[in-house]
């Protein structure tokens, strides 16, 4: 089991190198899995000891005249080699549209990057029914090289982030199970997992790991999200 830490625009670089150090002891005893932290770029750091720092995005591209952007060059500098690609709020509010996600996609591809590929769908899909909820998804990996070595993916219903409410498990199962059947990627689960519901999130056997938002600022409440998903 994988677990995954979005700080989005939370912490600082001083208080991501804590976190770190605080999670790492709380899971000193712990076999504990992959464990990745993406902090904001400001907060990019080596990781240490149980923890991989990845990027929760960046351009296409080295370097260049790309005002508030950070490429390859700022991310190899703290040995980043992974990176958060098409999260819903790049999508919703940065406006980033598929063909720009899928530009992204083929850069980090080729740089080797691993990338933590993210779908889910708006509730008013959601709404239309299966048929649509897949057409939707299905949508999202327009251009996406769906076989590259180093792809993962993320579901992340778009109604269960950050909104306190989880997608049940029947739900997850849906999408997780088609999703393994047509692509056998690594599948990770996102949207409002919390301590409460890790435990019968990880039990799917299609759920390789959670990308967790809110219930992950915290390193004590992540480390105790981390040792119930677990079983520890
Ligand atoms: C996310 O945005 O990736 C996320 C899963 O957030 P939350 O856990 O807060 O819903």
């Amino acid at each position: 089991m994988k677990f995954y830490a979005n700080f989005k625009m939370n912490h600082t670089r001083d208080s991501t190198s804590k976190y770190i150090e605080l999670l790492n002891k709380e899971l000193k005893d712990t076999n504990s899995g992959d464990i990745f932290v993406f902090p904001p770029a400001t907060a990019l750091q080596k990781g240490e000891d149980k923890v991989v720092i990845g990027a929760q995005n960046g351009y296409f591209g080295k370097n260049g005249a790309f005002t508030g952007e950070i490429g390859l060059e700022q991310l190899k500098e703290f040995n980043i080699d992974t990176i958060l690609i098409g999260h819903s709020e790049r999508r919703e509010i940065f406006g980033e549209s598929q063909e720009f996600v899928a530009k992204k996609f083929d850069y980090y591809k080729k740089e080797n990057f691993n990338i933590i590929y993210c779908i889910g769908e708006p509730l008013e899909v959601r709404e239309q029914g299966v048929e649509a909820l897949f057409e939707y998804l299905y949508s999202q990996f327009e251009g996406i090289d769906t076989t590259y070595k180093n792809l993962t993916v993320a579901y992340e219903p778009i109604w269960a982030i950050g909104t306190g409410v989880s997608a049940t498990t029947a739900d997850i199962e849906l999408v997780h199970n088609r999703l393994k059947e047509r692509f056998n990627v690594e599948l990770l689960y996102g949207g409002s997992v919390k301590i409460d519901t890790i435990e019968d999130i990880a039990k799917i056997d299609s759920v390789d790991g959670v990308l967790v938002g809110s219930a992950s600022l915290k390193a004590d409440e992540f480390a105790k999200l981390i040792k119930k998903g677990l079983g520890a």
